[in-house]
This record gives C-alpha cells, sequence and structure tokens, in this order.
C-alpha cells in the first residue's frame, strides 16, 4: 500500500516521518541524495581506512584489522545487524623476489610473485628465457618443448574506459603459469596487466588446477618487460630467480555486513559493497578501499536523509577476494535461503561513474530508466543493455538469481595503478569519490524504495 506526501521536493525532515513514498516522491528523493551526497564522508573514511590498516592481504592479520576497522565504521555510519561471518581459505604470502640477467648484460628486473606462485629454492633458479608474443604462441608451443626453461609471456594491454583490455590480457597471469608448467617450464614470468610505465609490477592471482605442478611466477615491470624482450631479440638470455613465497592451507577469512532494515513485509534485501582485502604491496586504495567507502557512505546518506527503505539496504565487505573470490562464493552459499533482489558492487577504482548497466526482470526495467534518468545528471550514460555480469563478488548472487546492476566506473587509468604498490592514497580525486557516492545513494534508494520484482531467478 503506498501513501502519496504531497512534496517534489522533500526536506529530509518530512521524509523520516513518512512511511512508503509514491512514485514521484521516490525520484525527488532521489535527487536530493543525488545532489546533497556530493560532498560525504567517503573521502575520509578512505583517508583513515588506508593510513590505520593499510595493506589488508586475504586470511592475515592485516586483513583481520580490516575486519575490525568495518564492524567500528559500519557501526559509527549507523548500521544494523552488523555480521562478521568467517571461511576457511588457505593463506598465501610473498617471501623474497628477486629476477637477474645473468651472462653477457647483467642486470637486476623488477618483479613481483603472482599470488599462489610456487617457490624456488632459497638459492634461487637459473635457466634460459623462452619468449612468447602472447598466450596464443605459449598455448601454440610444443609439449615437454619448455622443460629446464623460464617461460615469458609478453602481450599488448590497452587502456580503455570499460577496462576491456583486461578480460582480454588477463588469461596471461591467471592462466599462463600453469599452461608454462604443463610444457615443462621451471618458472614463468610474464608483462605485468597493467598500462603504466612505471618500474611497478602488478601482482595478481594466478589458477592451478594441481598444485602438485605448482612453480614460480612472477610479474615483470611493464619496463622490465620491455627491457627483457629487447635482450631476448639480441640472443638467448638466462636469468637467476629467487622467489620463495609461503603457503599455508589452513587459514581463515570472513565477510563484514550490516543493515538498514526495510519496513516492506517481503523480507528483500539489495546487497551492495566492496570487497575488504587487498593485495599486500600498498594501502589496498583504489582496490577496494574506495568501493567500501563509496557504498557504506552511500548508506549512511540514504540513513542521515531520513529515509526509510521498503527493502532491507544491506553493506557487504568480502573478504579475500583477490585470492580468488572466497568471500564472495561463501557469501551466496551462506545467503542463498534469503531473498536477495539486487546485488551490486564498487571495485573498479575511485573515478567517476560513467555509465549503468544491469541484469534484472522485466519487470524491473522502469526502474532501471528511473535510475538512468536520476543519474544523467551526474553525467552518468544510461544501459547499454541487460545483460550485466555484476563484479566477482556479486556474480555468484546473480547466478543464483539476484538482480544485478552495475554502476561503472571511468578505468581509464585503473590499470595504471592496480596491484601496484602504487596503489596509495594520493591517488584518489576526492571530486570523483563523491560522485559515486551520489550515484550509489540515489540509485540504492530508488531500488531499496521500491517494490517491483528484480530477480531472474526465483529462489
Ligand atoms: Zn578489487
Amino acid at each position: 500500500m503506498r501513501h502519496t506526501i504531497a512534496a517534489t521536493l522533500v526536506p529530509a525532515l518530512l521524509l523520516a516521518a513518512a512511511p512508503v513514498l509514491a512514485a514521484p516522491d521516490r525520484i525527488a528523493a532521489a535527487a536530493t541524495l543525488r545532489d546533497k551526497a556530493l560532498d560525504t564522508g567517503a573521502y575520509a573514511l578512505l583517508e583513515d581506512l588506508t593510513t590505520t590498516v593499510g595493506q589488508r592481504l586475504a586470511a592475515t592479520p592485516a586483513e583481520q584489522r580490516g575486519r575490525d576497522w568495518a564492524v567500528k565504521a559500519m557501526k559509527a555510519a549507523g548500521l544494523v545487524n552488523i555480521k562478521v561471518e568467517p571461511f576457511p581459505m588457505p593463506v598465501w604470502e610473498r617471501g623474497i623476489e628477486t629476477a637477474e640477467v645473468v651472462g653477457a648484460f647483467p642486470q637486476k628486473l623488477t618483479i613481483a610473485a603472482l599470488g599462489y606462485s610456487g617457490a624456488t629454492p632459497a638459492a634461487g633458479i637459473t635457466a634460459p628465457v623462452a619468449y612468447f608474443a602472447d598466450y596464443a604462441a605459449l598455448e601454440a608451443a610444443a609439449p615437454g618443448s619448455l622443460a629446464g626453461k623460464i617461460a615469458f609471456i609478453d602481450h599488448r594491454m590497452m587502456r580503455a574506459q570499460d577496462g576491456s583490455s583486461y578480460g582480454t590480457n588477463g588469461v596471461v597471469r591467471r592462466a599462463g603459469p600453469a599452461l608454462a608448467a604443463s610444457k615443462g617450464a621451471v618458472a614463468t614470468l610474464i608483462r605485468s596487466i597493467g598500462t603504466d610505465n612505471h618500474r611497478n609490477p602488478h601482482t595478481g592471482s594466478t589458477v592451478w588446477q594441481d598444485r602438485k605442478a605448482l612453480t614460480a611466477a612472477a610479474a615483470l615491470s611493464v619496463p622490465d618487460a620491455e627491457q627483457l624482450a629487447r635482450l631476448v631479440a639480441r640472443g638467448p638470455v638466462t636469468l637467476k630467480l629467487v622467489i620463495t613465497p609461503t603457503f599455508n592451507p589452513d587459514g581463515q577469512s570472513a565477510n563484514v555486513s550490516g543493515e538498514i532494515p526495510g519496513s516492506g513485509a517481503r523480507s528483500e534485501i539489495i546487497v551492495i559493497g566492496g570487497h575488504l582485502d587487498s593485495w599486500d604491496l600498498a594501502t589496498g586504495t583504489i582496490d577496494d578501499g574506495a568501493g567500501m567507502a563509496i557504498t557504506l557512505s552511500a548508506a549512511r546518506a540514504i540513513k542521515d536523509a531520513g529515509l526509510k527503505p521498503r527493502r532491507t539496504i544491506r553493506v557487504v565487505f568480502w573478504g579475500a577476494e583477490e585470492a580468488g573470490i572466497w568471500g564472495g562464493r561463501a557469501y551466496a552459499e551462506a545467503h542463498k535461503a534469503e531473498n536477495i533482489v539486487l546485488a551490486a558492487e564498487s571495485d573498479f577504482g575511485a573515478d567517476r561513474v560513467w555509465r549503468v548497466s544491469s541484469k534484472v526482470a522485466e519487470t524491473g526495467l522502469p526502474l532501471i530508466a528511473e535510475i538512468n534518468r536520476t543519474l544523467a545528471p551526474l553525467g552518468v550514460a544510461p544501459t547499454r543493455d541487460n545483460g550485466a555480469g555484476g563484479g566477482a563478488d556479486v556474480a555468484p548472487l546473480g547466478a543464483m538469481g539476484a538482480g544485478i546492476l552495475e554502476l561503472e566506473q571511468d578505468g581509464t587509468r585503473y590499470f595504471d595503478l592496480h596491484h601496484t604498490p602504487d596503489d596509495t592514497f594520493d591517488k584518489v580525486d576526492k571530486a570523483q569519490l563523491d560522485q559515486n557516492v551520489a550515484a550509489w545513494a540515489a540509485a540504492v534508494w530508488l531500488a531499496a524504495s521500491d517494490d517491483r520484482p528484480l530477480r531472474t531467478k526465483a529462489n
């Protein structure tokens, strides 16, 4: 049952007393949120997280400190039903990592081990380099042809607003080391999956189907990869690698969540959030402290405006995304009986939202149109199609039928910083961060004050 209140631009105090709003009032409230949320506490939250906690490598005490911070931040934002839900996972931690050219042109190269890399002996390995221009070239190599060699996989990643080149070239990191090992390689180096030209290697997880096949795997910074390619062009190159990470199968991470409870009778839940863990090389600012700050600040803006959602707004900070989406998968499994109607994550940096995408039931498309119209003054382009996959942490919820909303961020400079020692607070543009909060607050409010079905499958 909807009740109408007679106001178009609704002051926050009036909204506090209001029951469920009729459509025009919902939209007016969203516009107010959009305009008022342009200066929120997100920047200060992100400064505090990245200064006082710093890096939050999955299943380590640093990630635990991040969870403690998150619980406090959610309480301070006025969220309730705050939960910390643990799940088991292995712990991979970086050790020593050095690379040097031996022989005719001796020099050091800058590397970072990939997550789940195996280790060399403590004294290292010395072996000749086999060069592959891209993943397809490695695929074409004959079985056994890399025996005793260090595979070096190059590629050509392009800068793109939508980050699409990561999809094309990410396979080099994820699958390259295991493929090279299957052909006999004793170790693998990749050109960093990145678009910068600084001597900052980009780490990230690599995947092993068979841990017995494990070898050392590391990323060269982009300039070092180009240097190695030039050396290879001059003749055979031999490298000495020392890469000594550790692996413990018995670790634990956790997801943290808190809510603004909804007033509706159907126990419908909207999940929003970002991932709490980060890589260990920097302070996890754009990946993904920003997503945490944006989504928590958006929920807070709705609450502080005195608005009462019909649907519960639940902010989730997933653990252990970088190490292989452990938190997102554990979360979907633990909450599969709940009526999660929409899931949305912010995990593509701190730059502005430029486009909306979605995957919702037909009945939800008018809501997506309202979101498009409301976000247009922020410079956000409308939804292209209704086929969004969501990000890594919400994809498992989407696969179970939750509707998906994506507020796509400008990724033009994201892969300059992603997974590098340069992912630090000074890179954040406050105006762009606040634009994110404004977009999220308005969009989440519109979805949470609505009652049109969004799920793509019944649960
Ligand atoms: Zn991330």
